[in-house]
């Protein structure tokens, strides 16, 4: 707080807090808010009747709770009153901010992610760990979709998609943030939405899925997020042609993601691959996004971003191709820069896995 020149951050809704102190605000017209002060005691102002979910940390904050006829917004504004510049949550409610804004005089106004989002992007072992515990679980669901145990052709990928994430639930995680199934010409859209369609023989079954890690109370789940693709039948030469070098530039991207590297220059080692077949045309996205207790968060590895990796960053790596109408694929794996080098948490096989059709 000191070197962004931030004297208070204020803290809601959205990753930061339970980052810091193992407590998740609910999205909720009720303010919660960690005011953390650059000196002095944080306090977390919160509903009093929300109190009893309050894991509290003697020593890192303590509680100043508000009844039903007290204004919170009134009591974070005390309690920031004399800061020139406050930092607020990413994922703060707008109503609450501009009701601040209004009640602290003459300070300015910036996004605690430029104090928060550093320290998120650095992994402590114990965060790593749980990043490796929720890549291990979402593996165990890759493995189960490649060997076939999961059946493809005549279900709808909304089907698929439901019990995938029954699996990933069954595999530590208390939550499924998402679960992409996109066959045949659906794989061509990254973000497809599982639908009603029925999966073919003879298609391309794209499935990104991921969620979050289950822990004791008052402590933060970690993500996951991992993408395989299957093919139902024998694979065209074409795709596999295809699918064969952008699994040399994911594994490119991998071996790029080296402590001192500049991101963009991690994206750019798979990017210029696919380009070197003139795939880079299909490869539309970022190669990767930072992981944590949030799904996307610091640092991204996109051109653009000069940011040298640094020992403890966690991110993905998933470059893909998507070509309109007729088909698509991504591979993903969520990686730790690490001193010895990189690190990929994701060790399920990487190749076109064929299904029976
Ligand atoms: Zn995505
Ligand atoms: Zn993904
Ligand atoms: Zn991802």
């Amino acid at each position: 707080m000191v070197a962004a020149g931030v004297d208070v951050i204020g803290l809601s809704v959205g990753p930061d807090l339970p980052w810091l102190v193992g407590y998740e605000s609910m999205g909720l017209e009720r303010l919660t808010m960690l005011v953390v002060p650059v000196d002095g005691e944080a306090k977390l102002v919160i509903p009093q009747f929300e109190v009893p979910r309050v894991v509290e940390r003697p020593g890192l904050f303590s509680i100043r709770p508000w009844t039903e006829t007290e204004d919170p917004t009134a009591v974070v504004a005390e309690l920031m009153k004399g800061a020139r510049t406050v930092g607020i949550g990413d994922q703060t409610w707008s109503r609450f901010v501009i009701d601040l804004q209004h009640q602290v005089d003459g300070a300015t106004w910036c996004n605690a992610s430029g104090v928060t989002g550093p320290l998120r992007a650095v992994k402590d072992a114990s965060e790593i760990e749980a990043l490796q515990r929720a890549a291990s679980g979402v593996d165990t669901v890759a493995r189960a979709l490649q060997s076939g145990e999961i059946p493809l052709v005549g279900r709808t990928e909304a089907d698929v998609s439901a019990e995938i994430s029954r699996r990933v639930l069954a595999q530590g995680h208390s939550k499924v943030n998402f679960a992409i199934v996109a066959s045949g010409a659906n794989a061509a859209s990254p973000h497809h939405h599982a639908s009603d369609k029925v999966i073919e023989a003879g298609e391309v079954v794209l499935c990104d899925f991921g969620g979050v890690t289950t822990e004791p109370h008052g402590q933060p789940g970690y993500c996951s997020d991992i993408t395989r693709c299957v093919y139902t039948g024998e694979p065209p030469a074409e795709f596999v042609e295809m699918y064969g070098r952008l699994a040399e530039a994911q594994q490119m991207g991998v071996e790029a993601a080296v402590v001192g590297t500049a991101a963009s220059d991690v994206d750019g080692a798979a990017r210029q691959h696919l380009a070197e077949a003139a795939m880079d045309q299909w490869f539309i996205h970022r190669l990767g996004h930072g992981i944590g207790v949030e799904g996307h968060e610091d640092p991204y590895i996109v051109e653009g971003n000069s940011t040298p990796l640094e020992a403890g960053n966690a991110f993905s790596i998933e470059p893909g191709f998507y070509v309109s109408g007729r088909w698509g694929a991504r591979i993903e794996d969520i990686v730790v820069a690490t001193q010895d080098g990189p690190r990929p948490l994701n060790l399920v096989d990487h190749d076109l896995a064929v299904v029976e059709s």
